[in-house]
């Protein structure tokens, strides 16, 4: 497979959709970002990276860390976060509170504002500094020591917390937290404002792709737990439009409202896509569009 080729195509038909959508306007930070921006890389199972247009632009991953703090969750210890956090499907929006008192609680998915904290507040008690641990492995895997959080996101976000404060109160009050509300969320917000490219994200997420292998060649996850990592991507990674993600692309994936979504091709490649005009439920227009070109050129879905 001539991967450059491939991402080309891909880039030419989805590039007439940039600019389409919303660029996230919930904090003032994310405003300023240029809807002109389409990126997309591909790293090989071996590590090779290919990419396209700006595919070396730091961007900030918001929601996609949310894979990767489970991740680390996940090889820390073994089953135990899945009593305090679901794997279904919500229909609902990723920062909405409603479930939450029905399910006492137990937030549907990881992927939700909701299951993420609950994820933040385990990851701190295991590591002791849940945002910099993220930090940490976000370097090492894509290889870049120069990851750096952005402050003014990072501010930005505690600014406008006050939603993302009332789940993890609401969270705590049914005794679902570890650690003091004030300090989970903004270890949440800090891993919400890493900035990454998508060569550093393709990169970073060729564990998912190696059933668990980290870049080094030494093992994360048990290759069962990608195997669920990735189902629950497919059925939660991009909000409440994981059905019509599924539908159209049909790969595991992990959407952030900076307009990055990861994707990953068990046994192959993990893709970046970059572009920041979101639709309404919060995913990439143009990079939904590419991963669809994507996995129409090569016939490369999990289907
Ligand atoms: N920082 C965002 C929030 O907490 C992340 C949400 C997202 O990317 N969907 O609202």
């Amino acid at each position: 497979m001539d991967y450059q080729a491939v991402l080309e195509e891909v880039a030419d038909r989805a590039r007439p959709l940039v600019r389409q959508g919303r660029v996230a306007d919930y904090i003032p930070a994310l405003e300023r970002v240029s809807p002109d921006r389409f990126g997309i890389a591909l790293t090989d199972i071996h590590g090779e990276t290919y990419g396209v247009g700006d595919w070396e632009v730091p961007f900030s991953v918001q929601s996609i860390s949310k894979a990767f703090s489970l991740a680390l969750v996940l090889a820390q210890e073994d089953q135990s976060i899945w009593k305090r956090v679901g794997r279904e499907p919500s229909g609902t929006p990723f920062n909405s509170l409603v479930q939450l008192e029905w399910e006492q609680g137990i937030p549907r998915n990881p992927f939700l504002n909701s299951g993420a904290l609950v994820v933040t507040d385990r990851l701190q008690t295991l590591t002791g500094d849940a945002s910099t641990a993220l930090l940490d492995f976000m370097r090492e895997e894509s290889g870049n020591p120069e990851l750096s959080f952005d402050q003014a996101v990072a501010g930005s976000e505690a600014e406008h917390g006050n939603r993302n404060a009332a789940l993890a109160h609401f969270m705590a009050s049914f005794g679902n937290l570890e650690n003091p509300v004030p300090s989970v969320i903004e270890h949440y917000f800090w891993q919400c404002s890493i900035e990454m490219s998508c060569r550093d994200l393709a990169t970073a997420g060729g564990f998912l792709a190696r059933h668990g292998l980290r870049a080094d060649g030494t093992r994360l996850l048990h290759a069962r737990d990608a195997k669920r990592m990735n189902a629950v991507m497919l059925t939660c990674g991009t909000y409440d439009a994981a059905g019509e993600f599924a539908y159209r692309v049909g790969l595991p994936a992990k959407s952030g409202v900076g307009g990055g979504i990861v994707a990953v091709v068990p046994g192959r490649c993990t893709l970046c896509v970059w572009s920041p005009g979101l639709d309404a439920r919060g995913n990439s227009v143009a990079g939904a569009a590419a991963l669809d070109h994507f996995t129409t050129l090569t016939g490369w879905s999990v289907f």
